[in-house]
């Protein structure tokens, strides 16, 4: 576990840094210690904290506005105190509870204990002043108090700390494994998976708003002759290509993209009309004629192409998804049949078969 042991000590009186030297790190500080000393611990006492030896690293500040500098450089250099000893009364400037509540906005773990003979709040006023993370020691104190509190709060702050670091390690664990539980790993693109429940919530949403939606079926031709002729490594590159594409032609922000399986995807394209359907396979069918993937092997073209099926639907029912999907599919094998590099859309209707299914048909366009 991460432990902390990093001290600041906040008063104006700098002989206090020796007194409190002597009780917590008394194994690094010669006994006779000179108020001489004293003043220079400010520079020296990094250095001398580095001993093995040194229970407490303290360092010392002669005023809030310093103290502050001295926390924002810990926090700059990746080694933030654990505890902040802090005086109330430091004339001119600052007073303690002015300097903590900047720390703290600064630093949210660090704790700080005010250390004051004198203040000039009530008991109840420091009460209200001070948070979770605050408490007060009155001058005098005996050694034992102040030993045991920064032990205390210093070893707390080292769970804390490694609480937080474990609670980011599973965040980051948790966000890989929802990347991977929704991603298609060679495209990047949404898996089957994800398209059914967003298919099935998009469904619900257009029809609560009773607003039209479309959706695309995309396979690419001939491409087990791609496969054949350049191999699968050459194959999954250019998957990721057309995957590429597709992104760049859905742009809207709700558009979603996915891999249905193999060499087939599906674009889901909320508040959509048949028009927009068209539009976008349209635009789906040109990109690809300006990206010219080579496959003079093609009966179809000299390059990759695609044959797609779409559909648009203002849902009427919440069960719809599988009936857009069977008739992307449907129209996408029309197209298949038809010559491939091309497509068909048709608007369609959820309404019980008895009441009629399908309307408005379109003509194929290539
Ligand atoms: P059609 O024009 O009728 O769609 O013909 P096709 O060859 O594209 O269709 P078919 O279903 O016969 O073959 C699909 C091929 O897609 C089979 C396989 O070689 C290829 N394929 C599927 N998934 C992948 C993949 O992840 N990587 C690569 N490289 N190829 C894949
Ligand atoms: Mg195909
Ligand atoms: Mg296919």
């Amino acid at each position: 576990m991460h432990s902390n042991n990093r001290v600041l000590v906040v008063d104006d009186d700098d002989s206090i840094l020796s007194t409190y030297q002597q009780v917590l790190s008394p194994e690094t500080i010669d006994s006779g210690v000179s108020q001489a000393l004293a003043a220079t611990l400010s520079e020296s006492v990094k250095s001398s904290a580095d001993q093995e030896t040194a229970q407490y690293r303290l360092q010392y500040a002669n005023s809030g506005e310093q103290a502050i500098q001295k926390v924002e450089e810990s926090l700059r250099s990746g080694t933030p105190f654990a505890v902040v000893l802090m005086d109330i009364r430091m004339p001119p400037g600052m007073n303690g509870l002015e300097a903590a509540d900047r720390i703290r906005r600064m630093d949210s773990q660090i704790y700080i204990v005010f250390v004051s003979a004198y203040s000039d709040y009530s008991a109840e006023e420091m009460h209200q002043k001070i948070d979770k993370n605050m408490m007060l020691i009155h001058k005098p104190f005996s050694d034992d108090v102040l030993v045991q509190t920064v032990r205390m709060l210093c070893t707390n702050w080292g769970r804390e700390h490694y609480l937080m670091q474990a609670y980011s390690q599973l965040q980051t664990f948790s966000d890989t494994m929802v990347q991977q539980a929704t991603r298609d790993g060679l495209t990047g693109l949404y898996n089957r998976h994800f398209l059914n429940e967003s298919l099935e919530n998009e469904v619900m949403r257009a029809r609560r708003e009773q607003l039209p939606m479309g959706l695309l079926m995309v396979d690419i031709d001939r491409f087990k002759w791609y496969n054949d002729h350049y191999g699968h490594l050459q194959g999954d590159r250019s998957l990721h290509a057309v995957a590429q594409l597709l992104c760049t032609v859905a742009k809207r922000p709700a558009d979603l993209v996915a891999r249905f399986g193999g060499e087939e995807f599906c674009l889901v394209l909320p508040n959509t009309d048949l028009e927009g359907v068209k539009t976008v396979a349209a635009n789906i069918c040109a990109e690809l004629a300006l990206l010219k993937i080579d496959f003079p092997e093609s009966d179809v073209s000299s390059w990759v192409t695609v044959s797609i099926g779409g559909v648009s639907c203002t849902p009427q029912r919440e069960d719809t998804s599988n009936l857009l999907l069977s008739i992307a599919d449907r129209l996408l094998y029309d197209v298949k049949n038809k010559g491939r590099n091309g497509f068909l859309v048709e608007v369609c209707s959820d309404v019980p078969a008895s009441e009629s299914i399908f309307l408005d048909k379109t003509s194929i366009y290539y």
